[in-house]
């Protein structure tokens, strides 16, 4: 899939879904493409191209074309979630190849990484990726193949700065791939940035109401390697149903609006919990006091997110019982959609996790704020005065 440049902004070609309309029908919204299988032409070949839905459906290419645009990429490709996404990224190297990863990142795919891609011939070394010297004293000309980053990283909301790590990787000939699933497509653009690959969980703010499971990678250029992912893809099939892809595309067309409110309520509610006598610590890039605000403040526009995490003075019994005492704010996992919800992530994550045991991560959604807040203050009040330290 290739597409002509889309002269209009985000917000309209999320809005529009850059123009598609039906031809058959001309009705404003595209049809659901469920056929599994595309009928050849007299002379044997395919004349649209749709041959069997493994590999590919019409339904996809709206979502990919609009992908593309967003982030300035050349080619992009819908997967059946943000782990099928991530994973043919790894899939598509070769056994041998070393990969740097970081430290903080989701904790399913570091799982996946140190389980499966290791055990499949990968060799995988977790670095900090805050600090350029020890990444750049972890590669391995000749050998290191890839740089998997993720900014702002889950659940700690590290910055990674994106330009700088596009420039080690290529240091070496290898690429850049970006987990961009928190900062959206519309905060941030690491392909601008000299990023390769960017990978996206479209089941978070993509979509962003809780109701599919899809992911995307979006590349800068169609190159050997780029055809290897592909060819992942139509392997193995990890594809979205053409319902969700609908559905998907249906999600999008508001991002613009839902990521601006989540982006103001998480700032306006860090800003809040900042001096509050039983928040230990209050996680979020959007905050000048964060360790990696002036990076993210370079690398991001328009917000510094929807995710923040907080740390609970009275600790991790204090912090569960706060996840247990919200009403406003769901106790689930997940992040990204219209709803706020709150996670004790140690609980999740186990003893590989980097996140603090009185940490509770929160996925701001687009209520009101204020009332966000006072949820939030009525149950670190109830855990105070009802969790013995
Ligand atoms: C959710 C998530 C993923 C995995 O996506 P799924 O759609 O759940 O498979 C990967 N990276 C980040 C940052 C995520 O939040």
């Amino acid at each position: 899939m290739s597409t002509a440049p889309y002269p209009f902004s985000p917000a309209t070609a999320l809005a529009q879904a850059m123009g598609t309309i039906d031809e058959t029908s001309q009705g404003v919204v595209l049809p659901i493409h469920v056929a599994t299988t595309y009928i050849r032409g007299a002379d044997n070949s395919y004349p649209t191209g749709n041959v069997y839905s493994r590999a590919d459906n019409p339904s996809y290419k709206p979502v990919e074309a609009l992908l593309c645009q967003l982030e300035q990429g050349s080619d992009a490709l819908l997967f059946g979630s943000g782990m099928a996404a991530a994973t043919a990224v790894f899939q598509a190297l070769k056994p041998g190849d070393h990969v740097l990863a970081p430290k903080v990142m989701y904790w399913a795919l570091r799982n996946w990484l140190l389980g499966f891609a290791k055990d499949w011939g990968l060799q995988i070394e977790l670095v900090d990726m805050t600090d350029s010297a020890a990444v750049k004293q972890a590669l391995q000309p000749g050998k290191t193949k890839l740089i998997w980053i993720e900014t702002p990283g889950n659940p700690t909301w590290t910055i990674t700065d994106i330009a700088a790590m596009a420039d080690l990787a290529h240091s070496v000939g290898a690429r850049l791939v970006v987990d961009s699933t928190c900062a959206t497509p519309l905060l941030t653009k690491p392909i601008t940035l000299g990023a390769d690959v960017v990978m996206h969980s479209a089941t978070k703010y993509l979509n962003g109401h809780s109701d599919v499971i899809a992911g995307a990678l979006i590349s800068a250029r169609n190159d050997e390697y780029w055809q290897r992912v592909v060819n992942v893809r139509k392997g193995g099939g990890a594809v979205p149903s053409p319902h969700d892809a609908h559905q998907l595309l249906r999600g999008m067309r508001t991002m613009h609006l839902r990521v601006r409110e989540a982006c103001h309520n998480a700032q306006y509610i860090a800003e809040q919990l900042q001096q509050h006598i039983d928040i230990a610590e209050v996680m979020y890039p959007g905050l000048a006091s964060f360790a990696g605000h002036q990076i993210a403040a370079k690398q991001m526009r328009g917000g510094f997110g929807g995710m923040l995490s907080i740390r609970v003075a009275g600790g991790e019994q204090a912090a569960i019982a706060v996840a247990a005492t919200t009403k406003l704010w769901k106790r689930a996992t997940s992040l990204g959609g219209v709803e706020s919800l709150i996670e004790h992530r140690a609980s999740v994550e186990g003893p590989d996790s980097p996140c603090p045991p009185d940490m509770l991560r929160l996925s701001a959604g687009i209520e009101d704020a204020n009332e966000l807040l006072a949820d939030l203050q009525q149950a670190l009040a109830f855990a105070r005065t009802h969790v013995r330290k």
